[in-house]
């Protein structure tokens, strides 16, 4: 329910690399016919009203606050990250609507429901899209549904949007990816394209875990009739923030830039509980840390009031991929994140700058009112090396990393002489008539943002594109 949107260069980069139409002063209105924003601090020429998705800013404590100041302290603005200023401290926004989740389900699709030309099949899993091998055009797809082997026809086009991460998975199942992998699984190749040549993903570390000396209620103890009713009447409170998530900060690293421009490179989120503030009922689980290392590592700080510091690092320089397990429809693809494998370690240096940067905000007087320090340290398997050095860091955050679930690019747009390109800036499969593919797998390049508000405007964009093309706009 986080709603960040990215920085105008990123979308100046999208455009630069050679798709027209997608340069920030080009996205922007798309931004704002989508929103339908009630976020006091932010910067109205930025925002929209009126459109599909409910935006609102997250409630924030005391503790949220006092990060904010922090930052400040450091000499950042208070900023809305939405708007060109996207370096400094600021309240989270959210995709809800009076405190409650606006999903882009609830938001675009239910108020269109009743449409008589639309039909939604749920329950139905698309194994493949049905391409005619002699004009190599699309014109249906094949799905299972109540155990039913069922197809489905296009008059005009098909389009696909299954995600970053199942998208190229039906492209590669239907003979449309690298002709190497399809050969091993017996598919026959009806267009060698680079499917699924680039991931990315943003790598984050959810589990550090610092001292307060405010005790804050868990979630568990929120579920009593006074928060619920205030909830349920005003649409505030705690209830409203999920995961606790509260404010953020977007930040430049002192590391060249490889991108060189006003796009941050890492990101520290705040939240007012931690790992250990439900003694690891379901956050461990969620992470996937091993029992006995969770209770070696945090066990002892049990019991504590806590919260959290995440980093997050804005433009890896990693690039993953994901390759076919066999033609069987319901056997997952097999993806490499590959995060921390740029040669020049430039991905692990800006975390460990990340991480440091974190420590600079517990030593900030808007901090220490609040006794916040990390406790979570050393960091198990880490002891034997130097706390606080390069090493000790690289070492902590082979443990510790882990995604953040913003996978992009597996199908990613660029002009055809760019050899990672899969669809062009029109969102078209190059090669393959009446296809599209519009989610996130065909963001071009990394992006300061969390990956639902770029899904919602590559939902626009591409919507006015279908329009256009059938000369109904
Ligand atoms: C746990 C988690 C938390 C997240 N939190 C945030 C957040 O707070 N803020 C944020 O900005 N981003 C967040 N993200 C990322 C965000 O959800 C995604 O970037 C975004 O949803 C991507 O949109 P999409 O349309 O590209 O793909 P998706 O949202 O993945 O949509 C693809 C759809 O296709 C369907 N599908 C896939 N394969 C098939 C098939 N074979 N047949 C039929 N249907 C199929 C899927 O069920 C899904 O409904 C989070 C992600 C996760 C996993």
């Amino acid at each position: 329910m986080v709603y960040v949107r990215g920085n105008p260069d990123d979308y100046n980069r999208w455009a630069a690399q050679g798709n027209p139409g997608w340069s920030y002063e080009e996205v922007l209105p798309y931004f704002l016919k989508s929103e339908d924003a009630n976020i006091p601090l932010s910067d109205p020429n930025y925002h929209g009203t009126g459109g599909y998705q409910s935006t609102e800013s997250f409630y924030t404590t005391e503790l949220g606050n006092a990060f904010i100041q922090a930052g400040q302290e450091l000499g950042y603005p208070l900023t809305d990250y939405n708007s060109p200023q996207q370096i400094g401290f600021s309240p989270f926004q959210a995709t809800t609507r009076f405190g409650r989740r606006a999903s882009t389900a609830t938001s675009f699709l239910q108020p269109v429901l009743n449409r008589e030309n639309l039909d939604v099949l749920t329950g139905a899993r698309v194994t493949r899209i049905l391409i005619d091998p002699h004009t190599n055009r699309a014109y249906g797809v094949e799905y299972n549904r109540n155990d039913k082997k069922m197809t489905v026809r296009a008059n005009k086009e098909v389009i696909l949007c299954a995600g970053a991460l199942q998208s190229p998975h039906l492209l590669m199942l239907s003979g449309v990816g690298p002709k190497e992998q399809l050969v091993k699984h017996g598919i026959k190749t009806l267009q060698d394209l680079p499917v699924g040549q680039t991931l990315y993903d943003h790598v984050a570390v959810f589990n550090f875990v610092f001292s307060t000396n405010v005790s804050m209620p868990s979630l568990p103890d929120l579920f009593n009739y006074d928060e619920l009713l205030r909830w349920y009447k005003t649409g505030q409170g705690p209830l409203s923030a999920p995961i606790s998530s509260e404010a953020v900060a977007f930040l430049k690293s002192n590391h060249p830039n490889p991108l060189d421009g006003t796009s941050p490179d890492f990101e520290i989120v705040f939240v007012r509980q931690s790992l250990i503030s439900d003694n690891g009922a379901v956050g461990r689980r969620i992470l996937r840390i091993k029992q006995e290392y969770y209770q070696k590592m945090y066990g002892p700080l049990e019991g504590m009031p806590s919260i959290s510091m995440i980093p997050i690092l804005l433009h890896p320089k990693s690039v993953g991929c994901m390759k076919l397990k066999s033609a069987d429809p319901y056997d997952d693809p097999l993806f490499y994140a590959n995060y921390f494998s740029d040669p020049e370690n430039y991905d692990i240096r800006i975390m460990i700058e990340a991480i440091r940067f974190m420590l600079r905000l517990t030593e900030t007087e808007a901090f220490r009112k609040y006794d916040i320090r990390l406790i979570s340290d050393p960091v198990l398997g880490c002891e034997h090396l130097e706390y606080n050095s390069d090493e000790y860091w690289y070492c902590a955050l082979q443990f510790l990393a882990g995604s953040a679930y913003h996978q992009t690019s597996t199908c990613k747009m660029g002009p055809k002489h760019d050899e990672k390109a899969v669809v062009n800036h029109e969102l078209k499969v190059y090669g393959v008539g009446n296809l599209r593919v519009i989610d996130n797998s065909v963001i071009p390049v990394t992006l300061a943002a969390h990956t639902n508000a770029p899904a919602i405007l590559i939902g626009e964009v591409g919507s006015d594109m279908v329009k256009k093309d059938w000369g109904v706009l």
